[in-house]
């Protein structure tokens, strides 16, 4: 069994960022910018998006964290949001997500100027990824494919069932395993809550991505000899022999799957690390991309 090392893999990609950024600056040129907006005080959310930030330092890129309370009105945030989309001096930015209930998250990636949309979220960018256009990738699908081909998994013609159809990971992820060229022309399987007998498709697969956020969902029993397993969930169940007081749960209960798997990722330290250096990596093309204009 390989074990598909996303930290390592991460730190790779940042590494290639960083001396792509350091020319940049060689040639008295504007290093990459990435802006995150984080509405109210979500304990995850906040981990997440000061990751970003460390992530961004580490490759040399300028970061902007702009925070609101809980309780800033859809209009503040849409109005911050036009102010950056007109940023000359600012690559790209994400908006995190969840948004408190009473923002429309549709509204507020909408409102997204798609040149800058690095999350790869809006309507335009997520057209294109369809009709096979470049376009920013959304970050952790974007992640996965670029784990398959640095770990030269065979997609060709191999059987993918992806688990969980969010616009975020699972349905983007559909298209981009069943497009022509590698990482890709898979024969996709997308099921979802509604699909009945599970199992029997699961079993069948050659390489299945699991994102539906149940922790250790997806079982022994369920997969073949010699799958690829990549795990997308990250939960946070209650653990008071943590300092923190949670550990982090995937959706694939590693210890069965692991001992039948050819390939898998592990969480933490799977797919994770590798959706912030994809985010990395849009807002450097995000940068190239206002170099010629
Ligand atoms: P979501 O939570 O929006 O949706 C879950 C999906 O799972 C739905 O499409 C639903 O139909 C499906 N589902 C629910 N129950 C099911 C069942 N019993 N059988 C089959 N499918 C079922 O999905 P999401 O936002 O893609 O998040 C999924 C998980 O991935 C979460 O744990 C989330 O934290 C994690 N995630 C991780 C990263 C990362 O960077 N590693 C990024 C995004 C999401």
């Amino acid at each position: 069994m390989i074990l598909i090392d996303g930290k390592k893999t991460s730190g790779d990609i940042k590494d290639e960022i960083a001396i792509e950024v350091a020319k940049m600056k060689g040639e008295g040129k504007r290093p990459p910018h990435l802006a995150a907006i984080l509405v109210g005080d979500d304990g995850a959310s906040q981990t997440y998006v000061n990751a970003k930030v460390k992530a961004c330092e580490k490759v040399g890129f300028e970061s902007t964290l702009v925070r609101f309370s809980a309780d800033t009105s859809e209009e503040e945030l849409l109005a911050k949001i036009e102010e950056l989309n007109n940023d000359d001096g600012l690559d790209g930015f994400i908006v995190q997500l969840p948004l408190p209930k009473h923002i429309d998250e549709q509204k507020v990636t909408l409102a997204v100027n798609p040149e800058k949309d690095v999350d790869g979220f809006h309507p335009t960018n997520l057209g294109k990824m369809l009709l096979g256009q470049d376009t920013f990738l959304p970050a952790t699908p974007y992640g996965i494919m670029e784990m398959l081909e640095r770990y030269e998994i065979e997609t060709s013609g191999k059987n993918t069932v992806i688990i969980g159809r969010s616009h975020i990971v699972g349905s983007p992820m559909s298209v981009l395993m069943a497009r022509k060229g590698y990482p890709g022309d898979s024969t996709v399987t997308l099921t979802h809550s509604r699909t009945k007998n599970l199992s029997e498709i699961t079993k069948t697969a050659d390489i299945v991505i699991v994102a539906n956020g149940i922790p250790e969902f997806l079982t022994g029993d369920m997969v073949k000899d010699g799958v690829v397993v990549i795990d997308v969930g990250i939960t946070r169940v209650e653990d008071s022999s943590k300092k923190s007081g949670f550990r982090l749960l995937g959706d694939v209960k590693f210890d069965e799957v692991s001992k039948k798997a050819s390939h898998i990722t592990p969480v933490p330290g799977g797919v994770g690390p590798m959706t912030i250096a994809m985010l990395m990596k849009n807002t450097l093309l995000s940068r190239k991309n206002s170099d010629s204009k």
